[in-house]
């Protein structure tokens, strides 16, 4: 057995034990296997140990990665998630390219995104990126802000909107890693009632997935513990 295929069986394992922790479904997190950084012959490993959803945080190098995984996996229908920053001259790409993208963050790149998802394609899930510790430096909606991008997206013809987004400071401890994951579910369930349709609550990474999990996340995007560590800057 693959280092690769080992640590995913290990990763889904420690997804089950925190649903059953939470007392939550088994099936109620997907995992997101994050393969930045690492070549289609990793993608391909963790897709013969069964992982279908990669996550893909630049444009260029996701799609040489797309198109070497259709080459020599042809009958594996792998679903990919855009998962970083947006350039505005990246859009189109990213709109013909990804099943998912969970990084919108501002009204001009959602609308971009819909104008450019082709129309033999269903429309484009996405998710909107919260800004939960409201730190200046980081990217992401203000969470007073993201009622109204919500509604602008749910009129975008060629955007199904899906849910939420956050990637909140590291902290060491599982209860200060709860926090902000809290304030997302807040935020989620908040807004549903506001009769926003959303399903995803896309949160948690190598280390705080547990964390995560416990406050009701949906997605969980994990690259370290499925690949290993990564260079450094990537
Ligand atoms: C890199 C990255 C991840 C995965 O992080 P790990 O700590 O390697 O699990 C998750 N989400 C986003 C947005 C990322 O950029």
């Amino acid at each position: 057995m693959s280092a690769i295929s080992r640590n995913l069986q290990a990763v889904n394992q420690d997804i089950s034990t925190s649903l059953k922790l939470a007392r939550r479904q088994p099936d109620a997190v997907n995992l997101l296997a994050v393969s930045k950084s690492w070549g289609a012959e990793a993608v391909m490993a963790a897709a013969d140990a069964g992982q279908r959803a990669f996550g893909e945080n630049y444009e260029q190098e996701a799609v040489a990665k797309m198109a070497a995984l259709r080459a020599a996996r042809p009958d594996l229908a792998l679903e990919w998630h855009y998962i970083g920053p947006i350039q505005s001259n990246k859009t189109r790409s990213i709109a013909e390219h990804f099943d998912w993208v969970h990084t919108v963050d501002r009204e001009r790149v959602a609308k971009r995104l819909s104008d450019q998802r082709p129309a033999d394609k269903p429309p484009l899930n996405v998710c909107i990126q919260v800004n939960i510790s409201g730190e200046e430096t980081k990217s992401g909606v203000l969470p007073e802000a993201v009622e109204g991008l919500a509604r602008t997206i749910e009129a975008l013809p060629r955007l199904r909107l899906r849910g939420l987004m956050a990637i909140p400071a590291p902290e060491d401890s599982v209860e200060k890693q709860r926090e902000p994951f809290k304030k997302m579910q807040q935020l989620f369930a908040l807004l549903r009632g506001k009769g926003i349709e959303m399903d995803t609550l896309s949160m948690g990474m190598s280390d705080d997935m547990g964390a995560a999990i416990a406050e009701g996340a949906t997605i969980v995007r994990v690259g370290t513990a499925i690949f290993g560590q990564r260079k450094p800057n990537e």
